[in-house]
This record gives C-alpha cells, sequence and structure tokens, in this order.
C-alpha cells in the first residue's frame, strides 16, 4: 500500500480504507492469514500476470490450498472449487468437446451420473455407462478417437466396491484416454502411487472434515489442470477464502480423524455381522468383502463409511434412521458426527429398477458415515434401532 495521509481524510474515506498494519520482519502468524479480499491492488513492481488481481482468478488462501493437496496427493497442481460437484463439471465441461464420448462406471457420485446422462448429451457428449463388476470389459466401450475420458470412483457409494485401479488406468494408459477418479471416499492420502491423470475430491467430506464447509478440487497434470482453471474462471465455480482457510484448518487433523473413523468403522461392522437381524453387511475392511484382497493391495486404510441390510421385521430403512439418536439423519460423509441415510432413496432414485435391484438398493439399506464419537455410544444407538421395533 502507498503511504497515506489518513489524519486528513474525512470519516467516509477512513472508513472506506482500513488501517495498514504493517508486522515487524519476520515476525509472522504461525496460522495464516485469510486472504478475505475479492481484489488485490497493482504494484509496478512485478509484471502483472504474476500478481494476484481478482480472487475468481485467484486468492493467496486458494493457492496455499492448492499447494497443500498437489503436496498430500502427488500430483503437479491442483485447482479448487466451490464444490465437489463443480470440480467435477468444470473437469468434464473443460476436457469434452461436442462428438467426444466418456465412459463411466453406474456407481459413480449420483449427481454427476446425472450430469454425464442427462446433460453432456444436449452438447453432443456421448457416453456409456458400465457396471463396475465389468471392468474387465472396458477396452470394448473404447470408440477409437472418439473416448476421451474413463471416469471412476473407489470405494464406490454406497457399497463400497473396489474398483481395480491399475487395470483401468493401464487400459486408459494404452489407449492415450484420461482417467478421472473420485477419491472422496478413499480419503485425500490414499491412492497417491496410482497412475492417474486427475483425482478429484469433495473437500467438504473427510479433508475438511467439520461438515461446515462445501468445497471440491482436481488435482493432476500440469497441462489439464490449466485447461480446468481456465474453464472455472469462466464458470465461476470459486472457492471462498474463508472456506479454504477453514479446510486447511481440517487437514491439520485429517490423518487423526480418518485413522480413528476407520477404527470404528471396523468395529460397527463387525457388530453389525453378527447382529441377527442383519442381512448384510458391505465393508472393505472385512475378510469376506468380495474384494477384501483388492482393497488391500490399493488402499492402507478401508475407510469410514460401511453400509448394511436390515431385515424386514425391523421396518424400512428409512424408519430406521428416524429411530436414531446419536446418528444423524442425512446425506453426506466424513463429519465429526456419525450419519445414516437409507441408500435407495438417496443414492438410486435415477436408476432404472434393473440396476438398482443389480446394486442391492432394497428399501432396507442403510449407509453410515462414522464419526469421532465413543464406538460404544454408536453401537448403542444401533442396537436400540432394532430394539425398538423388537418391542413393536
Ligand atoms: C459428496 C461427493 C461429491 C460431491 O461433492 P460436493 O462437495 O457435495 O459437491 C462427489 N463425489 C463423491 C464421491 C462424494 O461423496
Amino acid at each position: 500500500m502507498k503511504t497515506q495521509n489518513r489524519s486528513r481524510w474525512k470519516q467516509s474515506t477512513q472508513l472506506a480504507h482500513s488501517p495498514e498494519v504493517e508486522l515487524p520482519e519476520g515476525n509472522l502468524p504461525i496460522v495464516p492469514p485469510i486472504y478475505q479480499s475479492a481484489k488485490f491492488s497493482l504494484t509496478s513492481d512485478v509484471p502483472i500476470p504474476d500478481q494476484y488481481l481478482y480472487t475468481r482468478i485467484s486468492n493467496p488462501s486458494l493457492h496455499q490450498l492448492e499447494l497443500s493437496l498437489s503436496e498430500i496427493l502427488n500430483k503437479e497442481e491442483s485447482i479448487v472449487f466451490g464444490s465437489g460437484i463443480a470440480a467435477i463439471t468444470g473437469t468434464l465441461l473443460s476436457l469434452l468437446k461436442q462428438g467426444d464420448h466418456i465412459i463411466f462406471f453406474r456407481e459413480v457420485y449420483r449427481p454427476s451420473r446425472i450430469f454425464i446422462r442427462e446433460t453432456l448429451p444436449r452438447f453432443g457428449i456421448d457416453h456409456s455407462m458400465l457396471k463396475l463388476c465389468e471392468a474387465d470389459q472396458l477396452e470394448k466401450h473404447i470408440v477409437q478417437g472418439k473416448t476421451k475420458i474413463i471416469y471412476f470412483e473407489s470405494p464406490t457409494n454406497p457399497h463400497l466396491q473396489i474398483a481395480d485401479i491399475k487395470r483401468i488406468t493401464e487400459i486408459a494408459r494404452k489407449h492415450g484416454i484420461i482417467t478421472l477418479f473420485d477419491g472422496t471416499f478413499a480419503g485425500i492420502h490414499q491412492h497417491t502411487q496410482c497412475d492417474l491423470d486427475l483425482i478429484v475430491h469433495s473437500l467438504t467430506k473427510y479433508a475438511n472434515g467439520h461438515g461446515d464447509v462445501v468445497a471440491g478440487s482436481v488435482s493432476g497434470r500440469k497441462d489439464l489442470i490449466k485447461k480446468i482453471r481456465q474453464m472455472s474462471q469462466t464458470l465461476g465455480s470459486v472457492l471462498d477464502p474463508h472456506a479454504a482457510f477453514l479446510i486447511s484448518r481440517g487437514l491439520k487433523t485429517y490423518l487423526l480423524r480418518y485413522e480413528r473413523q476407520c477404527q470404528t468403522a471396523l468395529t460397527l461392522a463387525q457388530f453389525l455381522k453378527t447382529h441377527p437381524q442383519v442381512k448384510k453387511v458391505y465393508y472393505p475392511g472385512l475378510s469376506d468383502h468380495p474384494q477384501h484382497r483388492l482393497a488391500l493391495e490399493q488402499m492402507s486404510d478401508m475407510g469410514g463409511i460401511l453400509a448394511f441390510e436390515i431385515d424386514p421385521a425391523c421396518g424400512t430403512a428409512m424408519e430406521f434412521c428416524y429411530r436414531m439418536k446419536l446418528f444423524q439423519f442425512t446425506a453426506s460423509v466424513g463429519s465429526t458426527e456419525s450419519l445414516i441415510c437409507p441408500s435407495l432413496q438417496f443414492f438410486g432414485d435415477d436408476l432404472e429398477a434393473s440396476h438398482r435391484e443389480e446394486m442391492g438398493l432394497t428399501a432396507w439399506s442403510l449407509r453410515i458415515s462414522v464419526g469421532l464419537e465413543d464406538a460404544g455410544d454408536l453401537i448403542q444407538d444401533l442396537s436400540s434401532g432394532f430394539e425398538e421395533v423388537g418391542r413393536g
């Protein structure tokens, strides 16, 4: 800022320009400040393209978070967005054009599925929706010269299927197709050695971890992130600096939270597994999960999300959710509070009945996201849900 003679100013001018507070050299805050400013004043000392100008284009708080994510995810560059779904749709709009084709799996995040099936065709972008269990037939669905992206998730929502990432990326590499991987469920510390071109995360979930911010990110090859950044500036899907600050704060405890949530999830999965009123439990950390071996090869931690199916005698999944006291009945994952929701209504309503059936989405299917509460208290809450029905 230029030297100012504030005492000469009228009150309205003084109020419009906050006093400058300079820190003695080297006397720095331990927690970086929030650059809660839409604009930055320019200096003649530095070329304009190297300066911050407008927060929709760039902002130091956002840049700092992007640097953290690139480091953890082991990628060249990152860009943050105002939500996870904005990161996904922005990436697809940046990298696809009329006449292109995308391959994805039906197990991906519901709003992404709807975007690819309902919005992209309006722009002449075609797709093939495969089942994750058909991933070995991936090559058959590649349209030479047209398939530009393979988009997938692991573990999937809500039944925690594991994608064979090595297999999929090898096929994509062979055909020069970009891989876009949503790693939200596994968290930001896993899959960092995989040969994925782009990794997207809903930072709303584990990265922030406190359930008070909505945000997303994409990390990967520099050339791709550059294209995505240009599109993001045009779409205006920018994250607020204060939200970026909260996520950077959340990251400090990320590994501790994730570790505890995995431990508790395994405890709950084991409890549910032996419960007489539970018909099925889905958790990749259980040795009878169909892809337990693959999960162990790809992941160090099995995650804080599990799913299960209750006996119809207990009432519907929806009724079970309303009965919970500690578990909050809501969408989303990765909070400090444990969350529960009925899977069919929350994740399957856009799918054809045959798909829902094959995916095991029934009126008795539930998904849990484990929080930071005591495992015994959570088990008690689940138990009382079953007991109440027992009492009729
Ligand atoms: C929540 C979620 C998203 C979308 O993120 P928002 O921040 O809610 O927009 C995308 N993918 C997965 C796997 C998610 O769980």
